[in-house]
């Protein structure tokens, strides 16, 4: 682990090295996108994703840039069921759905709960709903929306990393337990969850890296959670670039992200997804960058173990250190 010298990482620091939001409409989504993804019995299909607009998260995670694309006031109520109509109306039917909103789903002051009973006649047609929380928001109103909502509920949350260092620098204010508690919680419930995985995150070298998402990845099936994504740590909110210049912080590397998916589906305990969206930021080589896309894309479809890719760049990059 790097040295942090006497860097105070708290909510006033990071957000001192934030730039602007961008300008957002609260009655339209950020994004809206349809995709196809493993679900959980095991059968691939189209998967709509709307990232709504709302006020921004109360945490304030060293790694988040979600913060720009929200208000820094509650959106009007009835705000996120027109936003969500209105994707609905661009996009092809599908039977899934993620409902992600750059926060956390059951903050009261993100999504009003005066909202769920609009939000749940809009889904009533899927079989999955998926939505984004915090471990530490887990409770009753997330048993109050699953009881509206005829689709199975799955909850995404961050547990990030349990390196306990890293993870306390992340400022994400929780502990593995919290997550593990939080897991508990929703299977005890009826329902499932899926465990975001940071791969590197600041202050680790790249083998640190590699091991602690791998720990993660098992401590996440180990704690009940239904599938992982391993999203490989991107600067882009200020901090992490300031971090970057110092030098603790380096993007891992793609051959890394592969190592982990591989590892992950290698465990059978449920289903892993390598975050692609901007892969090639990973990538040092233009002559395998595709086919390695590709190939963690098919691996993030079929669950199944390809035969790894070998380049004149691996050898380069084993003279090169971290
Ligand atoms: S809890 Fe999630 S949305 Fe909130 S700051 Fe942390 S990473 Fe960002
Ligand atoms: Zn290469």
């Amino acid at each position: 682990m790097s040295k942090q010298q006497d860097l105070q990482i708290d909510d006033q620091w990071i957000r001192s090295l934030r730039g602007t939001k961008n300008h957002i409409d609260p009655l339209r989504p950020a994004h809206f996108l349809i995709e196809k993804e493993r679900t959980l019995s095991g059968t691939i299909e189209d998967v709509i994703t709307i990232f709504l607009t709302n006020r921004e998260c109360r945490f304030t995670c060293l790694m988040c840039d979600l913060w720009k694309n929200t208000t820094d006031i509650p959106v009007p109520p009835g705000a996120i069921p027109t936003q969500i109509e209105w994707a609905l109306e661009q996009l092809p039917a599908a039977r899934h759905i993620k409902l992600y909103n750059s926060a956390n789903f059951f903050d009261p002051g993100a999504i009003p709960p005066a909202d769920y009973p609009g939000i749940a006649a809009l889904v009533k047609t899927f079989e999955t709903v998926i939505i984004e929380n915090h471990p530490l928001l887990t409770g009753e109103l997330c048993l109050q929306f699953a009881r509206m909502i005829h689709p199975g509920l799955q909850v995404a949350m961050g547990l990030e990393t349990i390196h306990p260092e890293a993870l306390h620098k992340l400022n994400k204010k929780m502990k593995p337990e919290d997550f593990q508690r939080s897991v508990a919680f929703l299977k005890k419930n009826g329902i499932s969850s899926r465990a975001f995985i940071l791969l590197r995150p600041p202050f680790l070298t790249e083998e640190e890296g590699i091991h602690w998402a791998k720990k993660s990845l098992t401590y996440a099936f180990e704690s009940g959670t239904d599938s992982c994504t391993v999203i490989p740590t991107r600067a882009g909110n200020g901090a992490m670039e300031h971090l970057q210049q110092k030098g603790l912080f380096s993007p891992p590397r793609i051959q890394s992200l592969e190592e982990v998916q591989a590892y992950g589906i290698g465990l059978r305990a449920g289903p892993v997804f390598a975050d692609t969206w901007d892969l090639e930021q990973f990538s040092r080589c233009d002559l395998c960058f595709e086919k390695r896309r590709q190939r963690m894309e098919q691996m993030n479809l079929f669950q199944k173990n390809l035969p790894p890719l070998s380049c004149s760049c691996l050898n380069n990059s084993l003279l090169s250190s971290n």
